[in-house]
């Protein structure tokens, strides 16, 4: 068995080649190989809150340009708010801290890719694979509020189909996580990213169950409520169907 992951002969890595013809070759082969995936799997128009950034992925040195420029601007903004940062302990370094967790952590999905995925033969499993409970940290595109919250994840492969490593289903929701989002949209992206690397799969469902500060820290000031969300295709598609109910009933959501 443990010969099963390390087998070439029997891997089937998503095909990247002919887009990376096409990349930047600033790049390394190494980069190019994990842009080309990404850019297979957007949707967004780029330099949307919610897509990549242009000229993604960006080199080490490009991230730091950004983070001082993105530090001097969030400066202004705080002078603008009537702040003094600039003589507050607590507050003299915060432009720079904000800075850098945007673009390190943040909304790292638009600036840094995802390594590349590789799938493995399903060797004859037909039932439904799910990830549930999958740790979802985003950010709302609108009013720039943490979204928080859990995504469940389940597909079925092809006839003699390909299922893709496990942590990998926690890449992609990393990758279009951390950006600006609007929950629908996030759900679709998600969905469309596993849609596309579990090669000739028989369906894809994704549910995300989220709390917006948006809501609970202003405006309407709710705490509590939450948001859910699916996006389903193939064999999760119908009401009725089976896979649908056995997935809903795996992730206690009816
Ligand atoms: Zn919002």
């Amino acid at each position: 068995m443990d010969n099963y992951f390390i087998d070439n002969n029997t891997q089937n890595t998503v095909e990247i080649e002919d887009i990376s013809e096409n990349l930047d070759t600033k790049y390394n082969k190494k980069n190019r190989s994990r842009v080309a995936v990404n850019d297979e799997l957007e949707i967004v128009q780029t330099g949307f809150a919610n897509a990549v950034a242009e000229g993604f992925p960006l080199s080490e040195n490009e991230k730091l340009d950004m983070i001082n420029s993105a530090e001097h601007a969030f400066g202004m903004f705080l002078d603008a708010l009537k702040c003094d940062w600039r003589n507050d302990p607590n507050s003299m370094d915060t432009p720079r801290r904000v800075a850098k967790a945007y673009v390190n952590d943040l909304w790292s999905g638009r600036y840094t890719a995802m390594s590349e995925i590789t799938s493995f033969p399903s060797d004859g499993y037909d039932g439904i694979i799910i990830e549930r409970d999958i740790p979802l940290t985003s950010m709302c595109s609108h009013h720039h509020q943490v979204i928080g919250g859990l995504v469940h994840i389940g597909y079925v492969a092809g006839e003699g189909g390909q299922v893709i490593g496990l942590s990998k289903l926690n890449r992609i929701v990393e990758l279009f996580g951390r950006r600006g989002a609007i929950q629908e949209q996030l759900t679709t992206a998600i969905h469309n990213a596993v849609d596309k690397v579990c090669e000739d799969n028989k369906g894809v469902i994704v549910t995300i169950v989220a709390n917006h500060n948006c809501v609970s820290c202003r405006g309407v000031k709710h705490q509590g409520a939450s948001m859910v969300t699916t996006k389903a295709s193939g064999v999760f598609r119908d009401n009725n169907n089976l896979a649908r109910k056995e997935f809903f009933d795996s992730i206690k959501i009816s």
